[in-house]
């Protein structure tokens, strides 16, 4: 196997794009997955209503209050898997002489490391004289549970585009590739067409097809492309290494299992 490298094209805490050289699909997908339906993250699960006058029925209520996304890091989130179990949060609004919006900023948490990823999410609107009463238990849990579990939005793996250009390329034909291609992929500079990022490419084909002379697209799936937002709860970072030790781990239980096999047989 060719040594594996991988190149970072964007990387922040909510959004994570590289190439990752010599490394098949199979094997970002796999992380993908487990990103999507294993990593571990906190919402709320238990919703206990002491006065509800808002329009919105205390099902629906509740409904909205465990969509909502709860920022923590995975060290709290490890903690309360191990023993600590929930953490309880408030909310306590009332409108008095206007009517009033009630936003995830209004929920109050016992645990500083753990609370709304943004304070804009609206959850109900209530009249003058209504109010809202409420505690939540906020717990851990995966995504292949819930969606609300799982960290990430979108999440994407697939293979590297490869897309072959002609040695000699006329003028109005670099022109037209810039202009054909709807993802911005080419530059022509000088009299040559340079491939800006070639993660854009989406493999559609139109170059191809209109200009099959002088460009070939195609696809290597011996390396791969892994492409993912965080929803906010956690950063970039912390969900790749989770799922890395996650896999890890189920590596390991598969090769003790088979291991066993082996035994058995001998
Ligand atoms: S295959 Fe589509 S996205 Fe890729 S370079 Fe050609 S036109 Fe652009």
């Amino acid at each position: 196997m060719k040594k594996p490298s991988i190149q970072l094209v964007k990387y922040n805490d909510e959004v994570f794009k590289a190439v990752f050289k010599n490394v098949p699909v199979e094997i970002t997908n796999s992380l993908r997955r487990v990103m999507m339906a294993e990593v571990p993250t906190i919402a709320v699960e238990e919703v206990i209503i002491f006065k509800n006058d808002g329009f919105l029925n205390d099902d629906s209520l509740a409904h909205r209050l465990g969509l909502i996304p709860l920022k923590t890091d995975i060290g709290t989130v490890r903690r309360l898997r191990e023993g600590d179990g929930y953490v309880t949060l408030n909310l306590k609004v009332a409108a008095r002489t206007t009517e009033r919006t009630v936003y995830s900023g209004d929920l109050k948490s016992r645990d500083r490391a753990v609370g709304p990823v943004s304070d804009k999410i609206e959850i109900a609107k209530l009249a003058p004289g209504q109010a809202i009463e409420a505690e939540m238990w906020a717990v851990p849990g995966i995504g292949e549970e819930h969606a609300k579990w799982s960290p990430v939005t979108v999440a994407v793996a697939r293979g590297v585009p490869k897309i072959r250009l002609a040695k000699e390329i006329p003028q109005d034909v670099a022109k037209g590739l810039v202009e054909v291609c709807p993802k911005n992929v080419f530059e022509a500079k000088g009299g040559e067409v340079r491939i800006v990022d070639i993660t854009r490419c989406t493999v559609c084909g139109i170059c191809e097809e209109k200009y099959g002379e002088f460009v070939k697209i195609g696809i290597d799936e011996g390396s791969s492309i892994l492409y993912f937002e965080s929803v906010g709860q956690l950063t970039t970072k912390e969900i790749l290494d989770e799922a890395f030790n996650i896999l890890l781990s189920k590596l390991d239980e598969f090769k003790n299992k088979f291991m066993e096999v082996e035994l058995d047989v001998a």
